[in-house]
């Protein structure tokens, strides 16, 4: 059965498209099926992907809005191990109604469920607010990773996330674990992330990854090439810490099964203190 995992944290520009992208395109190269699924009307994964509008053929609106099946709505792309289903949402109607369609908490997570033995992992891009689509995709996953990003305000959306995720336990989905928070965007030597970085790792320091992912130009070019940046250069250094992720989760979720840390994971949250900067 798929692990489902989102990608998310109420905060803009931390890298949660371009890990979801790059994290799902590298598990699809050391051969784990896997789907991809962008919940986020922006629809960024698609042009990440080089998927251009006349090439999309139904997205997650018209699976929510019952008018097109999970099959018709999912994409083949140039990676024999990854499928894709967009957010091809080209206005605010649209998008208003998607949010109306979010209430039925469980809608998502069922449509999910019929499709979940077909698929090592299931990787879902989160929008940068935790109402409507981003809800929706917690109530439905497994465990939620957390790009943070240098800085105060990263520190803040951290916080605001962990508290959520105690509030979805106890509301929706008990069994929501967290995965791990990693350190995007990363340049060790400023003062911005000693900072981020002592506060994260005192609370949390053993949910975060070992991997980070290094601030790098190359990553923010690849988008313009219609590519993840794994795809289009294995060998950049950005590249490598992606495929380095995914090798990372593959790893911890074979050593440590969910179930085993989930009451520590909690006691982490409810101590964490990452204010106080
Ligand atoms: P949003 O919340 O708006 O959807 P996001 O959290 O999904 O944003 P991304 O779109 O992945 O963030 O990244 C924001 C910008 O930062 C993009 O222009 C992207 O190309 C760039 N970027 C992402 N990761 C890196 C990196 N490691 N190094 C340099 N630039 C990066
Ligand atoms: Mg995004």
């Amino acid at each position: 059965m798929g692990k489902v995992i989102s990608v998310a944290i109420p905060k803009g520009g931390v890298g949660k498209t371009t890990t979801s992208v790059n994290l799902a395109a590298s598990l699809a190269v050391i051969e784990r099926k896997t789907l991809l699924i962008d919940m986020d009307p922006s629809g960024a994964c698609a042009v990440s992907l080089g998927f251009t509008p006349d090439k999309i053929h139904g997205d997650i609106f018209n699976l929510l809005a019952f008018s097109k099946s999970i099959d018709q709505i999912t994409h083949k792309t140039f990676l024999d191990h990854l499928d894709f289903i967009p957010a091809n949402i080209l206005n605010f109607e649209a998008e208003e109604r998607l949010e109306r369609l979010t209430y039925n908490v469980y809608l998502f997570r069922n449509i999910l469920q019929t499709i979940i033995n077909k698929y090592d992992f299931i990787i879902i891009d989160c929008p940068p607010y935790l109402r409507g689509m981003t809800n929706f995709a917690l109530t439905a996953s497994d465990s939620i990773l957390i790009p943070v990003k240098g800085g105060h305000l990263s520190l803040m959306a951290l916080k605001k996330i962990l508290n959520h995720i105690v509030h979805i336990r106890k509301n929706q989905n008990p069994k929501l674990e967290v995965e791990g928070i990693l350190l995007s965007m990363y340049e060790p030597n400023t003062r911005a992330w000693e900072i981020t970085e002592g506060k994260v790792f005192k609370s949390l320091g053993k949910y975060v990854f070992k991997t980070t992912v290094p601030k790098s130009t190359f990553i923010a070019e690849a988008t313009y090439l219609g590519k993840p940046a794994v795809i289009f250069d294995a060998k950049s250094r950005g590249s490598i810490s992606f495929l380095k992720l995914a090798k990372e989760l593959i790893v911890r979720n074979s050593i440590c099964p969910l179930i085993k840390n989930l009451t520590n994971s909690e006691k982490a949250i409810n101590k964490s203190d990452l204010y106080g900067v």
